[in-house]
């Protein structure tokens, strides 16, 4: 079968060479003799590979020298709960800004440690944060960058005082240019624009977590263990981390993050004009906060719905369906997706509206 245009949030489409050059290697990497899922993680070979992974995201993200790359796994759900337990003591305050199902499941693990309360509170709108908001004796406050579930995106980021910033930009990180020293962590599970699911990347500026971390937090759950061994404490996610690299090095090639931006602006442009100029379509997220990496829609009914799901579906587009809560169509349209894609679902959408139905 031939591959079609995939959609999906997540697990999401990579880049076609990506996987060519995995397969190519799948069974013997060049001069190690077997394939990286066979390999020791403490060999030579190996790590050559999670180096140079590492050294790649650098230099596309420009990560200064004083903030540490780790690779946790977990996902990004796991690091709802880390990034409470190295940046809050148990019972402290912490703010997390609400926009969506997964800054709402970040709050609720949050919840779990310490005195997590929402900061702000809403679905499909991405409201300002100012300082006069934050509670006295807060630990943190939380954002989560790109809202994956109703496709909106931080445009500015919020003011914090002095107090850390953490951004959960497991949709958004490699699509939009994110500058790391805004924040004290910054994390994305792998699976949305990064790699396959499995690892989840968190880089921290070092010093920034809390001094005297409580006794209970788990080594792997300790941002500080996991940089000073690497990410090797135990054996980490080595395939998912691996094809990470090849992800790396395709953005790289491609111009790097900023060029990406560009062209994930211009895809999305292409759908929200449709939307916009549409009596049929209606645009989930607020105009002022859409997001360029996931593009939400309704349409009047679920009969409606399922038609168009069903014509684009004929014409080779798949896993369109929105996030189960949210309804309607979510076009999840990270790196991975060709603009070909955005232009084939553009004109499906123009033709369903016509009366055209395949
Ligand atoms: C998908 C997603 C998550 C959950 O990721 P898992 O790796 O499944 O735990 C968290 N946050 C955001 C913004 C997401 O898009």
């Amino acid at each position: 079968m031939e591959r079609l245009f995939n959609f999906s949030a997540g697990p999401a489409a990579l880049p076609l060479s990506v996987l060519e050059e995995a397969q190519r290697d799948l069974l013997c990497y060049p001069g190690a003799g077997c394939s990286v899922m066979e390999m020791s993680h403490r060999s030579r070979p190996y790590e050559e590979i999670i180096e140079k992974t590492e050294a790649t995201l650098r230099r596309i993200m420009n990560i200064p020298d004083d903030y540490a790359v780790v690779f946790c796994q977990g996902g990004a759900t796991m690091q709802f709960s880390m990034a409470a337990m190295n940046y809050a003591r148990q019972g402290q305050k912490a703010a997390h800004a609400v926009n969506g199902v997964f800054s709402k499941k970040a709050f609720e693990e949050a919840s779990r440690w310490c005195d997590a309360y929402k900061i702000t509170d809403t679905k499909t709108s991405v409201p300002e944060i100012t300082e006069d908001m934050i509670l006295p004796g807060t630990a943190y406050l939380h954002i989560t960058g790109n809202n994956t579930t109703s496709g909106t995106m931080y445009r500015k980021l919020p003011e914090h005082g002095n107090i850390p910033l953490i951004g959960d930009w497991t949709s958004g990180i490699l699509g939009t240019e994110i500058d790391v020293r805004d924040y004290s962590l910054v994390y994305a599970g792998a699976q949305k624009n990064m790699g396959p699911a499995g690892v989840a990347v968190a880089i921290f500026k070092r010093g920034s977590v809390l001094p005297d971390i409580d006794p209970v937090v788990p080594s792997l759950l300790r941002y500080e263990t996991m940089d000073k061994t690497g990410s090797m404490l135990n054996t980490p996610p080595t395939f998912a981390i691996y094809m990470c690299g090849l992800v790396y090095k395709w953005v790289e090639e491609q111009g790097g993050v900023s060029e990406l931006q560009k062209l994930n602006e211009k895809k999305s442009q292409i759908l929200y004009d449709v939307i916009d100029s549409s009596k049929l379509y209606k645009g989930i997220a607020e105009k002022d906060c859409r997001s360029i990496m996931n593009v939400t829609f309704t349409l009047p009914d679920e009969e409606n719905t399922n038609a168009f799901l069903e014509m684009a579906k004929k014409r080779g587009m798949i896993s369109l369906a929105g996030y189960r809560s949210v309804g309607g169509i979510r076009a999840s349209i990270y790196n991975g997706m060709p603009i070909e894609g955005v232009e084939c679902l553009a004109e499906c959408m123009v033709d369903f509206e016509k009366g055209y139905r395949e």
